[in-house]
């Protein structure tokens, strides 16, 4: 098995149990795992692929992106949804949405792939809960097994249509029967529940105002009749969802989530911004996982979720950047940042996240809630999944001294260098995996069709 020496790394970021920030530093890999982590001096001197950084570069963990919905990067800024808040913005971009294909399932989700990659992301969730004109989650599969994503795919559903007072139109909604037999299909078709699988499948039913509590129950017992299948869905994203959990089931969200079997390790849900008090401790307890998306929440004007406060519960919490048309970036360095200063701003206190714990959210908070031990730091027999972020740059000028807080503190929005299950997808700030410009303009192309 071919091994890779990654030496003279100015400062290695491991996240390890230790927390460890090694100078001078350098990593060993065989295929697609990290074998040795230490100074270049304690490491070999050699090995089949060299790559010296010159005492240039900051190497971290890869980042872990939890919540996404790759389709949306194909209806950014449009601008009847620009100014809406949630319910109003999910129906306004509802009908165009209906017009998607599997050509352009598959084209967006390799656009927000790139996006993700270029700003750190080496394992990412994806939800795709509406399935018009044929597509299926294969497409989506297809395109990131290319682009060379770790991927987590979320089966997403709806299946109450206006007319049975859900929110969506009835035309994009599917039947539960069908929704369950699709699931079940790709967990056996695709989902790997080994160590370092570059590809597991997720259950997700839309959100409590899309589907029946009883797809709820049974997607979450089909999920748990099969190891590692995890369940992930919408959760109090802002007052009106409260308000209409409260009208339809007479339950807040957290009682209603616990009254259909959606607690648990193997459950993380996604905002959780007006979660109350006692959910937060049910939560905790549960080991219950939330995807905090504070970029998307605050354009959706939702709110601030009580990230502290679910971090002193031992909530596992990982950061999301939320679909394209909510945000609208898929930039996962800078959804760090903004999760650190809104922690701050909500609890008016400096000291309510560090810039440390905001990268800690973005590694090991990521993998906890996906799941997974083998991702989100740098240490032997983990995943060779990490970046390398250049420092002879504007962003660290000045910051030097402190380059792991400057990552934060500054704003930086590309990696030079990425590598995924030892496989080097990002080379001097350029993608490997696909040519970028013919991406973007296939994609653009796709969404003047969607909006004509
Ligand atoms: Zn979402």
């Amino acid at each position: 098995m071919p091994t890779l020496l990654v030496k003279n790394i100015r400062t290695l970021v491991t996240m390890d149990a230790n927390r460890r920030e090694i100078g001078h530093a350098a990593l060993l890999i065989r295929d697609n795992i990290i074998e040795q982590v230490g100074t270049t001096l304690e490491l070999p001197q050699t090995a089949d692929e060299v790559l010296d950084l010159q005492g240039q570069h900051m190497v971290l963990p890869g980042l872990v992106n939890t919540h996404h919905h790759f389709y949306q990067t194909l209806t950014r800024a449009i601008p009847a949804a620009q100014n809406c808040d949630l319910f109003n913005w999910l129906q306004t971009l509802y009908p165009i949405w209906a017009k998607l294909t599997p050509e352009s399932i598959y084209v967006s989700a390799q656009m927000a792939a790139a996006e993700l990659i270029l700003s750190g992301c080496t394992t990412a969730s994806d939800h795709l809960y509406l399935y018009p004109n044929g597509s299926t989650l294969d497409d989506e599969i297809r395109a990131i097994q290319q682009i060379g994503l770790r991927f987590h795919a979320s089966r997403g559903s709806m299946s109450l249509g206006q007319t049975q007072g859900g929110l969506p139109p009835d035309s994009i909604v599917e039947q539960e029967a069908d929704i369950l037999q699709d699931s079940q299909r790709l967990i056996e078709q695709y989902h790997d529940n080994a160590r370092h699988a570059m590809l597991r499948i997720t259950l997700a039913p839309c959100s409590p105002f899309s589907v029946s509590p009883d797809l709820m129950r049974e997607s979450a017992a089909l999920a748990r009749s099969y190891p590692g299948i995890r369940l992930h869905t919408h959760l109090a994203e802002n007052k009106s969802d409260v308000d209409y959990s409260l009208a339809t089931f007479n339950m807040t969200p957290g009682d209603y989530v616990e009254s259909v079997g959606w607690l648990g390790e193997d459950v993380w849900h996604a905002h959780c911004v007006q979660l109350d008090d006692r959910a937060i401790q049910a939560f905790g307890k549960t080991g219950t996982g939330v995807a905090h998306c504070p970029c998307s929440n605050m354009r959706l004007a939702s709110g601030m979720a009580p990230i502290r406060k679910m971090l002193n519960h031992q909530v596992p919490v990982g950061l999301g950047v939320d679909g394209s048309a909510s945000n609208d970036t898929s930039n996962l360095i800078s959804e760090a940042r903004t999760a650190f200063l809104m922690a701050r701003v909500r609890e008016l206190d400096a000291t309510a996240m560090t810039a440390r714990e905001a990268l800690e959210l973005a590694t090991l908070g990521g993998a906890k809630v996906l799941g997974r031990d083998d991702i989100g730091s740098l240490a032997p027999g983990m995943a060779a999944d990490f970046i390398a972020i250049n420092l002879d740059r504007p962003e660290f000028a000045g910051a030097l001294h402190d380059p792991i807080a400057a990552m934060i503190f500054c704003q930086v929005n590309t990696v030079d260098y990425s590598f995924i299950n030892g496989r080097k997808v990002v080379d001097r700030g350029q993608l490997t995996t696909l040519e970028l410009a013919t991406l973007v303009e296939k994609h653009n192309h796709l969404a003047a069709q969607l909006i004509a």
